[in-house]
């Protein structure tokens, strides 16, 4: 018998899971409410985490898991009609401001060169950092690492809405509430209409906390928000810049159409106020003209905002509900979840078609 799913929320992570899902022969229905400020489509989509200052190894696993995953799944999407989600990889530079923390990261990237695919690591002097990279400031010195990738986050989730719907998934635009009988997820309600599933996946983001209220259930996740600039310069040739990394929480990445796109605002506290404001776009634009001043005359085309869905204990909130049985979470992934998301929907569709898979280190939920 086929299993019905319903997932709540198409971001990366819902879109994901629901993916893995529907490709596994499932009857998925997946709403969404597409709210002003979810993640995915305005994250900015570095992903390169081998020089990240993650120790804790179980989060570590899952980030560089994702990175991983990133050309089998992509791979996966263009079998399935889909051959262009902004994927590329272009490599990363990493560009401090103190030439002592490129030892530093240098060091760490080596170290997990032995187990993960960080692919060549080279310093480079300022020149050729900034050949690949043209706006670079012209005495930065940086270290060049292969294994880098960006993904665009809007094209991605619409390409696996397009996928999931070839693998006979539906989409219902709406806002979400859970059914919950005798302590066991049934289904979601939607505009007063019941939809029935055998297991429920709420991938809310930041949002999800407000959908398992009801059920006592309190998730440990806040929004925080993001503004980031998207700069273009009509005729320039992007395409294959390498993604920027200051490693401070500022950063700059290229996408083909002459764009440059700088983050980030991380504003703890911040609500759902989805708003820009005059500090927060002065902070990152100082921050990313500080690196790359090349780009001062280039056109300011766009502010996105997004809310990231931070959890409070900094890891990721995967898997099962105790307390609540066909109830499956996919939260938390803050700053990098469209470098964990594809894979976290592939542990998270596995989680629900019941194979033995262990999330323990990422358990969810504390109940009010
Ligand atoms: C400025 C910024 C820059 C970023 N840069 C990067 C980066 O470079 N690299 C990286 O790896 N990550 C990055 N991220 C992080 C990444 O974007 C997020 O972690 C990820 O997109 C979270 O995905 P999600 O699916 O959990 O949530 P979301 O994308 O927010 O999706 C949640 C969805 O659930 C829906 N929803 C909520 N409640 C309901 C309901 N009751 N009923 C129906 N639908 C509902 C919402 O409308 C929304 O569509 C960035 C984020 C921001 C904001």
């Amino acid at each position: 018998m086929t299993m019905k799913v319903v997932v709540v929320g198409a971001g990366i992570v819902g879109a994901s899971t629901a993916y893995h899902l529907a490709r596994a022969g499932c009857a998925v229905t997946v709403v969404d409410r597409a709210d002003a400020g979810r993640a995915t489509a305005a994250g900015a989509g570095i992903i390169c985490p081998w020089g990240s200052a993650i120790e804790d190894v179980a989060s570590y696993g899952l980030l560089a898991g994702g990175a991983r995953y990133y050309p089998e799944f992509v791979a996966m999407l263009e079998e399935d009609g889909e051959p262009n989600v902004g994927y590329a990889a272009v490599g990363g530079l990493y560009v401090p401001s103190e030439p002592r923390e490129l030892d530093a990261v240098e060091r760490r990237v080596r170290a997990r060169a032995r187990t993960w695919p960080v692919g060549q690591v080279e310093r480079l002097s300022a020149a050729q950092a900034r050949a690949l990279f043209p706006p670079l400031h012209a005495e930065q010195p940086a270290l060049y690492v292969s294994g880098g990738a960006r993904v665009d986050g809007r094209r991605l989730a619409l390409a696996l809405q397009r996928a999931c719907v070839r693998h006979r998934a539906r989409f219902e635009p709406g806002s979400a509430e859970l059914i919950v009988h005798n302590h066991r997820a049934v289904g979601v309600r939607v505009a007063g209409q019941a939809i029935e599933a055998e297991i429920v996946v709420v991938a809310a983001g930041a949002w999800a906390p407000a959908v398992l209220e009801p059920t006592g259930v309190r998730l440990a996740v806040a929004p925080q928000r993001g503004q980031i600039l998207h700069l273009r310069q009509p005729g320039m040739d992007t395409a294959g810049w390498p993604v920027l990394m200051p490693l401070n929480s500022y950063y700059l990445l290229a996408f083909e159409d002459s764009r440059v796109v700088v983050g980030a605002t991380r504003e703890t506290g911040s609500g759902f106020d989805y708003r820009m404001t005059a500090a927060g776009v002065a902070e990152v634009l100082n921050a990313g003209l500080k690196v790359a001043p090349g780009l001062a005359s280039w056109t300011l085309e766009e502010i996105r905002i997004g809310f990231r869905p931070i959890a409070l204990d900094d890891r990721p909130k995967l898997g099962p509900v105790p307390g609540i049985d066909n109830l499956i979470i996919g939260n938390g992934l803050g700053p990098s979840g469209l470098t964990m998301g594809p894979y976290c929907g592939s542990l998270l569709a596995q989680a629900a078609l019941g194979k033995a898979i262990d999330l323990a280190r990422f358990a969810v939920v504390e109940h009010a």
